[in-house]
């Protein structure tokens, strides 16, 4: 297969996380005889250098040929007190709306050898292996009216939680093709008992499921759902939530696993005439100047970001199972990053990346 992919390496542990993600992708083609086709452009503090713009015109078009796209992270101390415009993170914005991304995954595993450091009890946290898939584009970040107005008691402030039934019913299907892959089981949250706007996310949600009659299809409130995660976070398989509620439960999520440096994501659109689905893979943390360019970085969340483009961009489900067995080595051989405290002298950032090649 060819891999049309897009590198983003970004600023500080950006790039040295990403170089090890490449070597574990040109490992993965190696192997498994597909051809990659990488290329490499300017995001973020770099490209601000560079170019003037975090999000050059260029950056914008190699995204749009690529098939998927690699990215690091932006972000540097000294653009701290520009205007929104001249920061790193304008550029994070720029590339999700030039692909056109509107669903975003993240993969919650527990590691074995990781439980320890997860805030919840080792039986508890044991086994958890789930994906949040949070809407992107609608809900109540963009709906309009919106703003405040008014003055002294009379000063009121509205937001509005907007969804069209086509927005839910793209992510519904997309969240329920990835149960199929899994365990079979999706878990819809919403807080329809107060919210018309989720009658209606419900309503569509059940509509879809009739397309897919070998997944089991539940339906939580958010607020249970909060519970839920942390009283019993095994019984989850795929969760699909619109926008504001899948931010703060993805974060939920999150630290269920254990560091940051963990924590893979991906964000998908719509299906390219190459069969591929457009995609931006990204670790979860950001540029980390504390740690950056010491050769320290743990590059385990933008290795897994690799597992995740080959598993839902590209369909290549063995590899990416391979990456994920991989990683999974590496933490029990325990050659890994300071951040996982591991018991001898900390393992490189290049190390971790070798040692999963290497167990590739
Ligand atoms: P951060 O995620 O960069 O770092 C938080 C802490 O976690 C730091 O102590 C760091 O050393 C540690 N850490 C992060 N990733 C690690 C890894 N892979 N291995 C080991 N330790 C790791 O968050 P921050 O410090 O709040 O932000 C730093 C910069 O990154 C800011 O400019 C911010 O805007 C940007 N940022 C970018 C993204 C992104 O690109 N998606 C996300 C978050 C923050």
């Amino acid at each position: 297969m060819n891999l049309n992919i897009l590198v983003l390496p970004g600023d500080g542990i950006g790039t040295e996380v990403t170089a090890e993600a490449v070597r574990v992708l040109r490992r993965v083609a190696e192997k498994w005889n597909h051809t990659p086709h990488l290329t490499e452009g300017l995001l973020g503090g770099v490209a601000i250098h560079k170019t003037g713009s975090p999000m050059p015109d260029e950056t914008a078009r190699l995204a749009r040929e690529a098939d998927a796209t690699l990215l690091g992270a932006v972000g540097l101390p000294e653009f701290d007190n520009e205007p929104p415009e001249r920061r790193p993170e304008k550029g994070l914005l720029g590339i999700r709306k030039t692909l056109g991304v509107f669903a975003n995954l993240r993969p919650v595993r527990a590691y074995q050898a990781l439980v320890d450091s997860s805030p919840l009890k080792n039986h508890l946290v044991e086994g958890t292996d789930m994906i949040i898939v949070r809407e992107l584009t609608g809900g109540i970040y963009y709906g309009t009216p919106r703003g405040i107005s008014g003055a002294g008691a009379e000063e009121r402030a509205v937001n509005s939680m907007v969804y069209t039934r086509p927005e839910i019913e793209r992510v519904a299907r997309m969240a329920f093709r990835l149960a199929q892959g899994r365990r079979r089981k999706l878990t819809s949250v919403d807080k329809s008992n107060v919210l018309e706007n989720s009658q209606l996310w419900r309503r569509v949600v059940v509509e879809v499921a009739a397309e897919f009659p070998d997944v089991e299809l539940d339906h939580l409130l958010v607020d249970n759902c909060a519970m839920q995660l942390i009283l019993n976070p095994r019984r989850f398989d795929v969760v699909v939530t619109e926008n504001m509620f899948g931010d703060i439960l993805s974060d939920e999520g999150a630290v269920l696993a254990g560091s940051i440096g963990m924590l893979p994501s991906a964000s998908i659109g719509e299906r390219k005439p190459s069969g591929a689905f457009v995609g931006l893979y990204e670790p979860v943390h950001g540029s980390a100047p504390d740690i950056a360019g010491q050769n320290k970085a743990n590059p385990l969340a933008a290795i897994g970001s690799v597992a995740a483009m080959l598993e839902y961009s590209f369909g290549l489900h063995e590899e990416a199972a391979a990456v994920n067995r991989a990683v999974e080595t590496v933490l029990n051989s325990g050659r890994v990053t300071a951040d996982l405290k591991p018991a001898g002298t900390p393992a490189t950032t290049e190390q971790v990346g070798a040692a999963v090649c290497e167990a590739l």
